[in-house]
C-alpha cells in the first residue's frame, strides 16, 4: 500500500491470532472472502469452514436482498425487512468464520495480502490492517456505470444498496412536500414532480413501476393539490425497454407504461445532468433537449470497482473491461485468487482452440479416426467442459449426434477423421455468451466454489480424480455450469411479467402472485420472510407510509 509509508499497517491479523501451531499439525489454509452480497454469502453458507481459517471483509455488515430494493424506495417494503446481519449468517456455519467490517482498498496478489480500511474513523490509524491469504475469494460486486456523463455522480440517485433506496424514499417525500409549498409557481411545482429514470433495464423499469403505484395509490390522496402535475419519464438509449427479455415482455411493458402515463423515451442518450436539468440527445435526429427534474434515478448498467481495476493491472488483465476467470472461477493470471458474482466474468474457452488435442486424446488407438464409441465417449466429456456445445446441439436438435455421422451424400460413416470432427463442432463456439450480472448467477457461483473448496484436499491427494477430463487436462473439478430458472419483471398495478426456461412467457396479475410467492420463498431467513410478508400485508391494508 503505497503512500510514502506514512500509514503503517498493523501486523497481519491472522498471524498474530494464530501464533502457536503444534508441530506436526498442518495449519489450516487461510481463506479471505471479500464481500457479503449474493455471491459472498452463498459461498460462506456452503463452505465447510472447519477446514479453513476463514475471514470475511465487507464494509456493510449485512446481506441485502437486492431484488426487493425497488420496493424499499417507495416504502412498499421496509429496509430492515430485506437485510440479514452477516454475523447471524456466519453463526450458522460449522466452523468459525471471522468477520471484519472494513473495505478492502488494495490487493497485493504477488505477496498474497489484502489491505483493509475500516470506516470507523476514531481509531486513529488502527482502522487500517492487512490480512494474508492462501486463497482469496473476490465477491465485491460492481458499481454503477455513469459512462463518465458529467453531473451524474453529483445529481443522480443510484439504486444499488439499501442506503441508496432509503435516500430515494426520502427524496420522493421531499419532492412532494416542496411542490405543495405556497410560495412556488406552477412551473416549479411541475419541475419538482418530474421523476426521471435513466435506464430501461429490469431495475429502472421496476423502479418506475413502483413509483407510479406509489403516486397513484398513496400520494395523490395525500397531495391532491398537485396530483395532476406529477410526471414519470423513463429514458432508454436502446430502441426498447427490457431488451434482455423476450420481445413479448418488452412490448407488454411498453404498452402498459404508456397506458399508465409513464413517458417512455427510447433512443435517447443522456449527455449531462445538473441539479435542475437533464440534457439528452435524441439519437435518430441528433436533437438535444433539456428538461427540468425533481429527482433522477440512474440505472444504466454496471462497471468494475477500483480495487478490482487495480488487481487487473497487476495480473495482466489491464486491457480488459471486466475481470476474467476461467470456467473454474479462478482469476486468470493469478493463482489462488477466485472471483464470483458481478465483479467478474467467465472467459469461456473455445472448443476450436482445443480441438486437435481433444481428438488426439479420444483416438486411443492412434488410428487417426474415431469410432462411434470413441466419439460418444469424448462427447460426454466435451458437453461437460464446453457448455456452448450443448447449447449448439440443442439448438440444432442434434443431441443424438446421428446427423454428424452422415457424409455429404447422406451415407452413414463408420469412422470420423479430424476434419469431420472439426466440421461437426465448427459452429459450436458461436453459442458462447457471457452470463448476466444477476443474483441467480452470483449465488450459484458461490455454491459451486464452496463445493470445490470443500473437496480441495481430497482432490489434492488424488489429483486425477474424481473425474478427469480426458480432452485437455488434469482438472479435478467439473467447470461451473449455470442453470437458468427464469426472470421476473414486476410492472406495477399488481402485474408482472416472467420469462421461464423453455421459452415460456407469462404476464399479468397471476404472474404478480407468482412473483410474491417466489420472492417470499427466496428470503434468506424466516425472520426476513415474515417481515417482508407482513410489509406486503400492511401495504395492502393501510397503504405506504410517506413520512420522513
Ligand atoms: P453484491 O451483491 O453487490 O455484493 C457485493 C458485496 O461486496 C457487498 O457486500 C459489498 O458491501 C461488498 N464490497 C464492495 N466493495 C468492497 C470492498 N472494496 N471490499 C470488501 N467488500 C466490498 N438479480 C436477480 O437475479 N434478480 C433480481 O430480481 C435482481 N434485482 C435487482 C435489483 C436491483 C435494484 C439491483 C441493484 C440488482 C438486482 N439484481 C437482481 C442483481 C443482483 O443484485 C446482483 O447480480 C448481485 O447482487 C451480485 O452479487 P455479488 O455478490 O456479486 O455483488
Ligand atoms: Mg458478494
Ligand atoms: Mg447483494
Ligand atoms: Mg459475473
Ligand atoms: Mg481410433
Amino acid at each position: 500500500f503505497s503512500g510514502g509509508g506514512v500509514v503503517a499497517y498493523s501486523e497481519s491479523r491472522s498471524e498474530t491470532e494464530h501464533p502457536v501451531v503444534d508441530a506436526g499439525v498442518v495449519p489450516k489454509k487461510k481463506v479471505v472472502v471479500l464481500g457479503t452480497g449474493w455471491a459472498g454469502t452463498s459461498f460462506l453458507k456452503d463452505l465447510d469452514a472447519s477446514r479453513y481459517d476463514v475471514q470475511v471483509v465487507s464494509p456493510r455488515n449485512y446481506f441485502a436482498f437486492t431484488p426487493l430494493l425497488p420496493s424499499v424506495t417507495c416504502g412498499t417494503v421496509e429496509a430492515r425487512s430485506i437485510v440479514e446481519p452477516v454475523r447471524t449468517l456466519i453463526k450458522k456455519s460449522k466452523g468459525e468464520i471471522k468477520y471484519w467490517e472494513a473495505e478492502c482498498v488494495k490487493i497485493d496478489a504477488a505477496n498474497r495480502k489484502v489491505f483493509c480500511n475500516s470506516n470507523i474513523d476514531n481509531l486513529v490509524g488502527r482502522g487500517k490492517f492487512s490480512l494474508d491469504y492462501d486463497f482469496l475469494v473476490l465477491a465485491v460486486g460492481s458499481q454503477v456505470n455513469t459512462f463518465n456523463t458529467p453531473g451524474v455522480k453529483e445529481n443522480c440517485h443510484f439504486l444499488k444498496d439499501i442506503e441508496d433506496a432509503k435516500r430515494i424514499r426520502l427524496s420522493i417525500t421531499d419532492c412532494f412536500e416542496k411542490a405543495v409549498l405556497p410560495s412556488l409557481s406552477e412551473e416549479e411545482r411541475r419541475s419538482n414532480l418530474h421523476f426521471v429514470v435513466v435506464g430501461g433495464g429490469p431495475t429502472g423499469v421496476e423502479f418506475a413501476a413502483e413509483l407510479h403505484d406509489y403516486v397513484q395509490e398513496d400520494l395523490t390522496n395525500l397531495y391532491p393539490a398537485v396530483k395532476d402535475l406529477v410526471k414519470i419519464t423513463l429514458i432508454q438509449s436502446g430502441d426498447h425497454i427490457l431488451n434482455t427479455f423476450d420481445q413479448r415482455i418488452s412490448t407488454f411493458a411498453e404498452q402498459k407504461f404508456t397506458r399508465d402515463g409513464i413517458e417512455v423515451q427510447t433512443g435517447c442518450r443522456v449527455i449531462s445532468v445538473s441539479d435542475k436539468e437533464i440534457t439528452m440527445k435524441v439519437k435518430s435526429t441528433g436533437e438535444v433537449c433539456s428538461v427540468p427534474h425533481g429527482l433522477i434515478v440512474w440505472s444504466t448498467g454496471i462497471s468494475t470497482i477500483p480495487v478490482i481495476r487495480d488487481l487487473m493491472e497487476q495480473v495482466g488483465q489491464g486491457k480488459r473491461r471486466v475481470l476474467a476467470t476461467d470456467e473454474w472461477l479462478r482469476v486468470k493470471g493469478s493463482e489462488d485468487v477466485y472471483a464470483i458474482g458481478d465483479c467478474c466474468t467467465i472467459d469461456q474457452r473455445k472448443i476450436m482452440d482445443d480441438i486437435s488435442a481433444i481428438f488426439a486424446a479420444a483416438d486411443k488407438n492412434n488410428s487417426g479416426t474415431l469410432t462411434i464409441e470413441e466419439f460418444q465417449d469424448v462427447m460426454d466429456d466435451i458437453l461437460l467442459r464446453y457448455p456452448q456445445v450443448e447449447l449448439f446441439l440443442k439448438k440444432k436438435h442434434l443431441l443424438d449426434f446421428t446427423s454428424l455421422w452422415l457424409d455429404s451424400q447422406g451415407n452413414e460413416r463408420k469412422e470420423i477423421d479430424i476434419e469431420g470432427f472439426k466440421q461437426a463442432l465448427s459452429h459450436a463456439d458461436s453459442q458462447m455468451k457471457s452470463l448476466p450480472a444477476t443474483a441467480q448467477v452470483a449465488a450459484q457461483q458461490g455454491t459451486y466454489l464452496a463445493r470445490c473448496f470443500n473437496r480441495m484436499d481430497q482432490c489434492e491427494e488424488n489429483p486425477e480424480g474424481p473425474r478427469r477430463f480426458r480432452g485437455t487436462g488434469r482438472h479435478k473439478f467439473l467447470p461451473f455450469r449455470y442453470k437458468h430458472f427464469g426472470q421476473f419483471a414486476p410492472l406495477g398495478g399488481e402485474q408482472a411479467a416472467a420469462e421461464l426456461p423453455g421459452d415460456w412467457v407469462s404476464m399479468g396479475h397471476s404472474t404478480q402472485w407468482l412473483w410474491y410467492s417466489v420472492y417470499a420463498s427466496k428470503q434468506v431467513s424466516w425472520r426476513t420472510r415474515v417481515l417482508v410478508m407482513s410489509d406486503w400485508t400492511r401495504r395492502f391494508i393501510f397503504g405506504r407510509d410517506s413520512s420522513r
